[in-house]
């Protein structure tokens, strides 16, 4: 699933091939996403440039020249393809997820621009497009999100009273999207990995130097992630389609019964079932 850091790679992508283009046609093969296409969905798009490509946790938004918006969720599945006119197109994936070059299959919206098409892929059609109106629409429609964690309001005082009396699990919070926007299940246990803090324990117990340290890894296991998926997709178009680093630079996630990557630490990756989720953690350095 796309998570924050792959969601950012591919807004890079968006905004350095379409920004300031004009919509010339959309095409639409199947409504039913997520959220029904509207009929109108095409009209409201036609003719209209995209300013630029802004993004709020997992949402793409494509600010249009008449001050709406239009925001793309990708979902568990959902891919962007570029494809140029002009160009051999030998890789078009603009994150590196899923296959380097246009699938046959369940390519269910095409945006069309003068040099260029943009074709979004879904196979599980968990994503979506939703048009907003104008600025104060948009930031209702993103009031019940916390902040992100690169977000100067995500500091000790809000996190600490978010915290205050609960007896919820850290893990468990780092996913709340009411708390914290854009954290997903493989970078909550990469950060509590790096914070040395054990994912079921309850936050009401954490100390301030625990805060400190979930919110300076949160913003650094996302920033690199966003470096190496910026690199990785780099490599990916160079090399035709072969996969990039980036998976291998996970430190607990899906390393289960694997030596603990800290230093002198004699540990093993342990995986267990928190909430639903798929949790990875150290046994030994994680308290
Ligand atoms: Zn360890």
């Amino acid at each position: 699933m796309p998570e924050l850091p792959e969601v950012e790679v591919v807004r890079q992508s968006l905004d350095k091939n379409i920004k300031q283009k004009k919509v010339k046609k959309v095409i639409i093969r199947n409504r039913n996403l997520r959220i029904k296409i509207p009929v109108n969905f095409a009209n409201s798009l036609k003719n209209l440039k995209i300013i630029k490509v802004d993004r709020f946790s997992k949402y793409l938004i494509l600010v249009l020249s008449n001050k709406s918006y239009c925001l793309l969720h990708l979902g568990m599945s959902g891919t962007i393809h570029l494809i140029n006119f002009n160009k051999e197109n030998f890789s078009t994936n603009t994150s590196f997820y899923n296959s380097p070059t246009l699938p046959k299959k369940h390519n269910h919206v095409e945006v069309i621009f003068k040099n260029i098409k943009m074709v979004y892929n879904d196979p599980r059609r968990f994503g979506f497009f939703q048009i907003i109106d104008n600025s104060s629409l948009l930031k209702k429609r993103f009031a019940h999100l916390g902040p992100e964690p690169f977000d100067s309001k995500f500091e000790v005082d809000y996190v600490a009273s978010f915290f205050k009396g609960k007896q919820r699990n850290i893990k468990n919070i780092l996913l709340d999207q009411n708390f914290v926007s854009g954290i997903g299940n493989i970078y909550a246990s990469e950060i509590l990995f790096l914070c040395k803090i054990n994912p079921t324990k309850k936050v009401c117990l954490l100390k301030k130097k625990d805060i400190l340290k979930i919110i300076f890894n949160s913003k650094k296991v996302l920033l690199n992630a966003i470096k190496k998926g910026g690199s990785s997709i780099r490599d990916f178009k160079n090399t035709s389609g072969k996969k990039g680093d980036f998976q291998r630079d996970f430190k607990v996630y899906e390393r289960e019964g694997l030596n603990c990557k800290k230093h002198k630490c004699r540990g093993s990756i342990k995986r267990k079932i928190i909430n639903n989720r798929s949790t990875f953690f150290c046994n030994s350095c994680q308290k």
